[in-house]
């Protein structure tokens, strides 16, 4: 089959920067130096234009998975450009195809079963969507977004403004303009695209699956470290609804922290959270399927017994997920409405039965799947 056309533009805008990241910034380190000054530029703005694409693009436009404020989504909407990933109508377009058509080769923009290269950056480096390029027809709520639509229509004069802009202005500031263009501007750039299509390639390629197998997507803490908590793929892609990415107040995920944040601060508002009862279930289905296909793997002679056992304890485990999760929310909404101290010390004597008894299940749920693990 004949390879769509080459797109020039991207293939020049990539190589260059990142020719000029590997030998320019070294280079005019080495003569003119660079100072602290340059290297809190760079994490700075690398940070600016990272968590643009993944709390802007990716999760409020992308995901809806909580409300903004108009000015903090002005503030994304121009980090967005600064970090040059087209706009964020065609950005959240592509990625909602991503989601819904996952690993299809001939569906998803960014199939990770084409490989790394392709799902990295492969992609964006010939003309593979053709026609359907400005189909815009799953992102019509985005296209009612004023703010979305005003970075879409302007978002070559705005990712130029922002690009050379911002290096420019830090740089007349502290004194150095071609530092400040190439740490600022093109180091930042490279390291910012490369961090943000980990998600794309490495994401789908490197890291455990607790949550499903029906996709390539993986979670692994390392890479939200780069992206800025985007690692725990393996739950968002089953669960994209939620605002968060790391759903354990331990994992790495700052974008997660900032809408938080903010919604202290009145800029944004209705966090999407899946329900706790629900990710347990998806995780503990899992574990039987991984326990079951081992059980398959090894032939034991009695199988069929040992496989109504495991089934038996999933179904009992699924059952204490939700009574507990049940009692807990009913304390909740108890609690909401200020109910007496006799219901609520009720409330709270049966949820701490149920939580010992779904704690006492766990343990005999993880004996027999450790037995043949
Ligand atoms: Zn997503
Ligand atoms: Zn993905």
């Amino acid at each position: 089959m004949k390879k769509p056309p080459i797109l020039w533009t991207n293939v020049l805008v990539f190589t260059l920067t990142f020719v000029i990241a590997l030998i320019g910034v070294p280079a005019y380190g080495y003569y003119y130096g660079f100072s602290s000054v340059h290297l809190i530029a760079t994490i700075l703005t690398l940070g600016y234009a990272g968590m643009s694409i993944t709390v802007g693009y990716h999760r409020l436009w992308a995901h809806k998975t909580y409300d903004a404020h108009p000015f903090l989504q002005f503030i994304l909407a121009l980090g967005g450009a600064f970090a040059l990933q087209n706009s964020a109508l065609h950005w959240s377009s592509d990625h909602r195809i991503h989601h819904k058509f996952v690993d299809q080769n001939d569906k998803d923009p960014y199939s990770a079963k084409k490989g790394f290269w392709f799902s990295h950056i492969g992609w964006m480096l010939r003309d593979y969507q053709g026609n359907s390029y400005s189909d815009y027809s799953n992102v019509r709520d985005l296209q009612k977004n004023k703010i979305v639509m005003w970075q879409h229509r302007h978002y070559l004069l705005l990712s130029i403004l922002m690009n050379f802009g911002i290096p420019i202005v830090l740089g007349i500031i502290f004194n150095d303009i071609w530092g400040m263009l190439l740490t600022v501007g093109v180091l930042r750039l490279v390291l910012s695209h490369h961090f943000t299509f980990f998600i794309n390639s490495l994401a789908h390629i490197w890291g455990s699956q607790p949550y499903t197998d029906k996709n390539t997507a993986r979670d692994n803490g390392l890479l939200a470290l780069l992206t800025y908590g985007e690692g725990y793929h393996n739950y968002h892609h089953i669960f994209e609804t939620d605002y968060r990415n790391g759903i354990r107040w331990y994992h790495f995920d700052p974008s997660k922290w900032f809408i938080k944040t903010a919604s202290y601060l009145g800029l944004t508002s209705n966090l999407r959270k899946v329900p706790e009862d629900k990710i347990a279930a998806a995780k503990l289905t899992m574990q039987k399927y991984k326990t079951e296909s081992k059980l398959t793997s090894l032939e034991l002679p009695d199988h069929h017994e040992i496989m109504a056992k495991l089934e038996a304890e999933y179904e009992l485990m699924i059952e204490k997920i939700k009574s507990y999760s049940q009692a807990k929310r009913q304390l909740l909404a108890a609690k909401k409405q200020k109910a007496s101290e006799a219901v609520i010390s009720e409330l709270q004597h049966t949820m701490q039965q149920l939580k010992q008894q779904l704690a006492k299940q766990q343990t005999q749920w993880q004996q027999i799947r450790m037995q043949y693990a």
